[in-house]
């Protein structure tokens, strides 16, 4: 799809980024000077309110492959109007808006302004649990993450996932709980943040939430840690986060993909040049990949990238999935109040567990004040990290799509969104939904257990290999591996997910997991809310 004019596109703006960092600074205006002619930039970057009363309105609006910054529950779509071109394409499909940010850079220095009056006036730290009064940069993330490894040695490990990111850093994440250094058969419970790097609540209240765990010390934030392994991923993106936090282009939201294929040259991400590039995170899942509410266009806000899972940010994400039993998960954006839950895309109807998913969500939602809806009830979207991780495996993965006012707001109104209990948000936050989604991935009623006994110290092996399609039909492979070690007194239970994919059971079909010891295999199917018991095994 678009095939020529994409490979056209690629060699001239990567001839532009190699010309711009190798160049002194007076030949670098000549590049920009070219560049600028295909984005003409007309007065200062709005975000502008577009009336979407009907489904059909917000799937027409969808397709004009527009920069959305976020909805009014579902009556409107919030567009970064960076351009002349963006007016003219909403004016000829038919719509209207109203500015509802004049001048986004403004609002932005007056963001900074208010965050740095917040900060002096609360020397003794804010409500939250970690105190912070101000956005953390990434450094704060790596510090923090760093320093709770050291403070709780035995309930905190530090993890680095598989890939670096495409700028070389390392990407990292905590997992927490009791005897977090064992490899028990415990349910994984997985919270990620920054997908897209405008986003900076969706990181803050990740890390919150590990904070309030450790540091909360009632019955209830110790059965979640004795019971569970609460995985934390507070930036998936961290060079996108890196440009928009620390650098000088607030907007980013892709990563730092500037080419197909390649790696970015150092530096070239922040270039002005090539903000319109990179590949969409989330829209990078390879399950139903490529199809509505992304696209193929390199200089797309949703440019689904070069394959399925052509990302390392995304490919972490996928192989921490993969190599446990995440049974449940929350991946942080902002805004819109919304908790989504799959399916992104209209196309295959509603999931196969939409009753629970759908009370689970209600629940969420109702602590927030948001809607609880299926995704495709908003618009349809395809390769978003919760269509794969469902269809894949059976786990209950949400997006929550936090506050209404803008990517990163000030920094004041974080405190409220995260602890709830005020006139906007009358009940939990965001601190109990997250509660709530913790809750649920160690309730046996809503995964599978499966258990027996083994010798000692023996190491068990949970697999299961498909297929997994594309929006296009073609294919690739699926393999989840995960192990666990037999504990001391040789009797040994694993929370795990449903042996059979969701699009299975609604074809009346099961599978079965391969459970491996030693020489000893045996497939074992178990249904959600199903205990098995697969009696001894000599391994
Ligand atoms: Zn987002």
């Amino acid at each position: 799809m678009n095939t020529q004019p994409r490979r056209r596109k690629i060699s001239l703006i990567s001839a532009l980024a190699a010309l711009a960092i190798a160049l002194p600074l007076s030949l670098q205006v000549a590049a920009e000077g070219t560049a600028t002619s295909t984005t003409a930039v007309v007065g200062p970057t709005q975000i502008v309110r577009v009336p979407t009363p009907t489904l059909s309105d917000r799937n027409r609006l969808a397709k004009l492959n527009l920069d959305f910054a976020g909805t009014v529950g579902r009556s409107a779509i919030d567009v970064v109007v960076d351009s002349a071109a963006v007016k003219t394409r909403l004016k000829r499909a038919g719509f209207t808006w109203t500015v509802v940010v004049e001048d986004v850079e403004a609002a932005e220095q007056e963001r900074i302004r208010a965050d740095k009056a917040y900060a002096a006036a609360k020397p003794g730290g804010s409500a939250l649990p970690s105190g912070r009064t101000t956005y953390r940069t990434l450094a704060d993330y790596e510090a923090e993450m760093a320093t709770l490894v050291s403070r709780y040695p035995t309930q905190v490990r530090l993890l680095t996932l598989n890939h670096s990111s495409l700028e070389g850093r390392p990407i990292h994440g905590i997992e927490v709980g009791t005897a977090v250094n064992t490899d028990d058969g415990r349910p994984t419970f997985l919270v990620m943040g920054e997908h897209h790097a405008r986003e900076w609540p969706s990181a803050e209240v990740t890390m919150e939430f590990a904070y309030d765990l450790l540091q909360t010390g009632t019955a209830r934030t110790q059965n979640i840690l004795d019971n569970a392994r609460v995985v934390f991923v507070p930036v998936v993106n961290p060079d996108g986060f890196e440009v928009s936090r620390s650098g000088d282009y607030e907007l980013k939201r892709k990563n730092c993909r500037l080419v197909d294929g390649q790696l970015p040259a150092p530096g070239a991400c922040a270039l002005r040049d090539n903000r319109p590039f990179g590949t969409d995170p989330n829209r990078n899942y390879g399950a139903k990949w490529g199809g509505p509410g992304s696209s193929f266009l390199v200089d797309s806000e949703i440019y689904a990238g070069a394959g399925p899972f052509s990302e390392p940010e995304v490919q972490n994400i996928r192989e921490l999935i993969s190599s446990r039993q995440v049974v449940g998960h929350i991946s942080n954006h902002t805004y819109s109040a919304l908790v989504l839950r799959p399916p992104g895309y209209a196309a295959d109807g509603l999931a196969y567990d939409e009753e629970l998913l759908r009370s689970l969500g209600d629940q969420m939602a109702a602590e927030m004040g948001y809607a609880s809806i299926y995704g495709w009830q908003l618009y349809d979207t395809t390769g978003t990290t919760e269509d794969w991780s469902y269809s894949a495996t059976g786990g209950l993965g949400f997006t929550f799509e936090l506050g209404t006012n803008g990517f990163h707001p000030r920094f004041a109104t974080v405190i409220p969104l995260y602890l709830g209990h005020t006139k906007k948000v009358p009940n939990g936050g965001i601190r109990e939904a997250l509660f709530i989604a913790a809750e649920s991935a160690i309730n046996n009623a809503r995964h599978s257990v499966i258990e027996g006994s083994a010798p000692a110290g023996a190491t068990l092996r949970l697999t299961k290999t498909f297929p997994t399609s594309t929006w296009s039909g073609s294919t690739f492979t699926d393999t989840l591996d995960d192990t666990m070690v037999v504990p001391a007194s040789g009797s040994w239970t694993w929370h795990v997910n449903p042996s059979t994919r969701p699009a299975v059971a609604a074809a009346n079909g099961t599978e079965a997991w391969t459970l491996t010891c030693g020489g000893q295999t045996l497939p074992v199917t178990v249904d959600r809310g199903e205990l098995v018991n697969v009696g001894t095994l000599t391994c």
